[in-house]
């Protein structure tokens, strides 16, 4: 299967040239030319397997260039002895027809690790195919939870390096603990002066720089990007969604009408795998898209009309304070009939006037294929103690975004039927906001909030997370943002 590019669909390369290259080089996002459909013989047949087996089975569809063997090699690495209980993606009940995906079983305590511990199998293996010899260096702008996660999945992957930059102050403590702490011989972190889009621009300004990329090039080095825009990282997120199909099944949930899916979301790569998983067959019926006070997708849903000159407003739910959505990109792709002239023209106008309408057609199919909804720090922190007391169960504050919606969602439309909603993080990475919604009175430090979560909660602090209270930083880098060039430059000894 060929991959093309969502602004030029004459530009076709194979699934390890996409994972290698990270973007199309007209700017473009790299999708499946088809979208591969499973049979019921298929489904009966995941439904029996496990993860791991799940996950084989579900890339193989996707990657046709890897032989059986990679698949195996990449899955194993990933997935063998890396999560708890060696269960990536458990599905839990928590009352009703409401059920908890828990996605944060992994090195980093996030959603991110179940894409960013596969990541480096298929970026190596795919770099084999396509360019070969060559060293690839990760660089990551993160606002927190990818950057750690990317850290942990190519800390000493062979031939790679990873470089992460940081806003200084636009960080959750246990996450800045978390980067700083990092082993490896193949890392490096810094903070920088400046936000989170400073970070952004700065990466992608060195993606652009060539002269930077001629000294690498020279060095035998090439750039990648660990951002959901790669594919590679895509990917793995499908597989979630249809072995939560196969545990529903598993669990006996009557499925003849379907199960709606909510996903608490920022850049939307963790909603359009749930999409892919859809199309694929799993009878998703509504995918809930739930935004924080930052909810530029709410409205786009909502009118049709995506703008993102608006206030930011800097959230206890921060993996999702985004302005610009960048896989938004492909789901337009989809909607707009797999049309690349008008995804061209409307990203266009995003670049340039920072927002676009699209027709009246594509706005219908938005509204009919998700429901979007949004809320603020107080309704998370209400939702966070409403859960616990209502259903016995801790959310983190993203987490809590989705509960929210889903709950409005339930009592607007009275769609009650089971429902998959996605749980990004341990509730121990944001151990503040999480008490104060339980209406503790905070500590004077953070593993003296998280030892206060654990003990009003009773639920267990993850072994990452506790390993982390006598850790000492091997990293307190801080970088001005003109000088991050530079900065990797000296890093990579060139
Ligand atoms: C990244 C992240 C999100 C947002 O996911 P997207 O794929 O960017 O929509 C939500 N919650 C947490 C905890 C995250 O780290």
């Amino acid at each position: 299967m060929n991959y093309i590019s969502t602004r030029n669909k004459e530009i076709k390369v194979s699934a390890a040239q996409a994972i290698a290259q990270g973007i199309s080089k007209d700017g473009g996002l790299f999708v499946p030319e088809s979208i591969p459909v499973l049979s019921t013989a298929d489904f009966a047949a995941l439904q029996k397997m496990s993860y791991i087996e799940r996950a084989a089975f579900v890339l193989k569809q996707f990657l046709t260039d890897f032989t059986d063997e990679e698949i195996k090699y990449c899955v194993e690495g990933a997935y063998i002895g890396t999560f708890d209980n060696n269960e990536p993606a458990p599905v839990k009940n928590i009352g009703g027809n409401a059920n908890i995906l828990e996605l944060w079983h992994g090195p980093t305590c996030a959603f991110k690790d179940l894409a960013l511990q596969l990541l480096p199998y298929l970026l190596t293996t795919s770099a084999k195919k396509v360019s070969e010899g060559k060293q690839t260096v990760i660089l990551v702008a993160t606002s927190g939870d990818t950057g750690k996660a990317a850290l942990e999945g190519f800390c000493d992957v062979e031939n790679t390096k990873i470089m992460v930059f940081y806003p200084n102050d636009g960080v959750s403590a246990m996450q800045k603990l978390q980067m700083d702490t990092q082993k490896g011989d193949n890392v490096f972190v810094s903070a920088i002066n400046g936000n989170f889009d400073d970070a952004q621009t700065g990466v992608k300004n060195i993606f652009t720089d060539n002269a930077v990329a001629e000294i690498l090039s020279k060095a035998n080095m090439q750039f990648s990007s660990a951002n959901s825009i790669n594919w590679g990282r895509l990917a793995p997120q499908i597989i979630y969604y249809i072995s939560a199909y196969c545990e529903l099944l598993n669990n006996g949930t009557d499925l003849s009408d379907g199960f709606n899916v909510v996903v608490p979301t920022g850049n939307f790569g963790n909603i359009l795998a749930a999409y892919y998983a859809k199309q694929m067959g799993a009878p998703i019926n509504k995918l809930i898209c739930a935004s924080n006070a930052n909810n530029v997708l709410t409205d786009f849903i909502n009118t049709g009309v995506y703008d993102r000159n608006r206030k930011f407003f800097t959230t206890i739910s921060p993996s999702m304070d985004i302005l610009i959505s960048s896989n938004l990109e492909r789901m337009l792709f989809e909607l707009c009939g797999r049309n690349d002239k008008t995804v061209a023209a409307l990203q266009k106008d995003l670049s340039e006037n920072g927002k676009y309408t699209v027709s009246n057609e594509v706005a219908l199919s938005f509204k009919d294929i998700f429901y979007g909804g949004c809320c603020d720090d107080d309704m998370t922190k209400a939702t966070i103690n409403k859960t616990f007391k209502d259903n016995k169960y801790l959310c983190d504050t993203h987490t809590a975004v989705a509960v929210n919606v889903y709950n409005d969602y339930v009592s607007k439309t009275g769609d009650d039927r089971p429902t998959v909603i996605a749980s990004t993080a341990s509730p121990y990475k944001f151990a503040n906001s999480v008490l104060e919604g339980l209406g503790e009175a905070l500590e004077d430090n953070e593993f003296e909030n998280v030892e206060k979560l654990s003990a009003v909660s009773g639920v267990e602090i993850p072994s990452p997370i506790d390993a982390l209270r006598n850790a000492i930083p091997r990293f307190n880098n801080v970088c001005e943002k003109q000088d991050m060039a530079k900065v990797v430059i000296n890093n990579l000894g060139l």
